[in-house]
């Protein structure tokens, strides 16, 4: 497949933000779309692990149900605080049926995810063109509103509307020369310095012998300086969940894990859980992976682009829209990031669509939105990482001081046990937690 030489919208990247991009824009009647990747296949990963309400409900682009029917809707999240409130339900998705008609935690993999939205590309009859790599952006010489987007074949694509969705090290942000950093790192840090906190590694697995029914739904294990989560999965359709993902907090004296963890170095990991505390003393022996269908190692740290929103030349060339992890990055807990970029990428097609329909000029619709995607993606971050400081990552084994007149010293983990201990007898902040992570209310 070639390279058309003028696209109305070149979308640069057909991961999950991109793909459910074209769908946006095709629903609204663009026509004129053209969908590039760099890779020969679409060999992104398992990565993210659910889908949440507020992405479902904005999905206008008709594929909720088939991702609900791939996936593992699931009611609950439960936790096991080794630090003494045991087992604890911290979120209640079946409360928030008053307000979603998908009142649950979609579990599935980014690989279904990314498959159902492909398979809604195709039947739009939208074309991916592979491998096309970008490896640069320039202003056209001849008509100022459209900008040349340069391949590493040496072909180029004139574009009125570039949207990079090319993930978070983006060629057209640096190209676009958009900033990216963390929020609350100082100036001049880079971003890959800005943040750094602890690693995890992560596999689909399956186990040899079937499960505890605690590991039937997702299930976080607390201890006094470590994360364990355990979720079943459906990889394939049709299946009985009998795939798990697995993410184990690396502890901070551990060497750096190995970029493909095998199933030796993830069962050290996961006899260390206290997983046999939670499901009653079974020993190590009776829970023994056997398969590693994917595995990476991961070390969240957070960035955001300047802009989502910039034109070339000092803002009279071509328009440059960034969306997905081009746009923002940030800790996968809470599973924030791929449902921030659907929705980015599915309110993009609506702020753009009116403006391709008419030939309209005026930038106020697409600033509107970049203003408003920017806002909601440092909240994210913020959010994130206050996730990860309850669930340990920053002050696991620490100590912190209460009280005012006279200061006592005490465990960060006994602090946790005592919000857990509230929260298992609060149905009503259980709701509050599927609230916040279920995005409903921001959407
Ligand atoms: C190990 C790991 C675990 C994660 N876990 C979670 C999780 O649990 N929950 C969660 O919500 N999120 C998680 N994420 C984040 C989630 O995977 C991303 O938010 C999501 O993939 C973003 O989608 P995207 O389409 O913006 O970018 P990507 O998925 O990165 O897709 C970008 C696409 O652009 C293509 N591309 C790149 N450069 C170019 C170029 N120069 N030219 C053309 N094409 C290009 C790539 O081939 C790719 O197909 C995880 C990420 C990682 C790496």
């Amino acid at each position: 497949m070639s390279l058309p030489e003028i696209a109305e919208v070149l979308i640069v990247g057909a991961g999950p933000t991109g793909l459910a991009c074209a769908l946006s824009l095709h629903q609204k009647g663009c026509r004129n779309i053209t969908v590039v990747d760099a890779a020969e296949t679409n060999a992104n990963g398992s990565r993210a692990m659910v889908v949440h309400a507020a992405t479902l409900e904005a999905s206008s682009i008709g594929v909720a149900q088939s991702l609900v029917d791939a996936g593992n809707p699931t009611k609950t999240i439960k936790g096991y605080d080794l630090g003494g409130s045991g087992l604890v339900t911290i979120a209640d998705f079946g409360s928030l049926k008053s307000s979603t008609q998908f009142p649950f935690l979609l579990v599935i993999p980014q690989t279904v995810t990314e498959r159902v939205l492909g398979e809604h590309v195709r039947a739009a009859g939208i074309k991916v063109l592979r491998p096309f790599k970008a490896v640069g952006i320039q202003p056209d010489q001849h008509d100022k509103e459209y900008t040349r987007v340069l391949f590493e074949s040496g072909q180029t694509v004139k574009a009125r509307y570039v949207i990079g969705a090319d993930g978070a090290r983006s060629a057209i942000r640096q190209a676009a020369g958009i900033e990216f950093m963390d929020p609350s790192a100082a100036p001049s840090a880079p971003a890959a310095s800005s943040e750094s906190q602890g690693q995890v590694a992560l596999g689909d697995v399956t186990y040899t012998t079937p499960q505890p029914t605690l590991l039937d739904e997702p299930l976080f294990i607390f201890s006094h300086d470590g994360l364990f989560l355990s979720a079943p999965m459906r990889v394939s359709e049709g299946e009985p969940s009998r795939t798990y993902r697995i993410v184990c907090g690396v502890p901070p004296n551990d060497k750096a894990p190995p970029s493909r963890p095998d199933k030796h170095y993830l069962q050290g990991l996961f006899n260390k859980s206290g997983l046999i505390v939670a499901t009653g003393g079974r020993s190590y022996q009776d829970i023994v992976i056997d398969k590693v269908a994917w595995s990476t190692r991961y070390r969240a740290r957070s960035s955001i682009a300047d802009t989502f929103f910039t034109r070339l030349e000092g803002g009279q060339g071509g328009a440059i829209l960034l969306i997905g992890d081009a746009a923002h990055i940030h800790s996968p807990a809470g599973g924030q990031g791929m449902n921030l970029g659907l929705r980015d990428a599915v309110s993009l097609g609506t702020a753009l669509a009116p403006l391709l329909a008419s030939s309209s000029l005026d930038d106020a619709p697409l600033q509107a939105w970049a203003d408003k995607r920017r806002q909601l993606g440092l909240a994210i971050i913020n959010f994130t990482k206050s996730i990860r400081g309850v669930a340990g990552g920053h002050n696991g084994g620490g100590m912190v001081w209460i009280g005012g007149v006279i200061p006592v010293p005490i465990q960060w983990s006994t602090l946790r046990s005592w919000g857990f201990w509230v929260l298992n007898r609060s149905p009503w902040l259980q709701g509050l937690v599927a609230w916040r992570l279920s995005g409903l209310g921001t959407i």
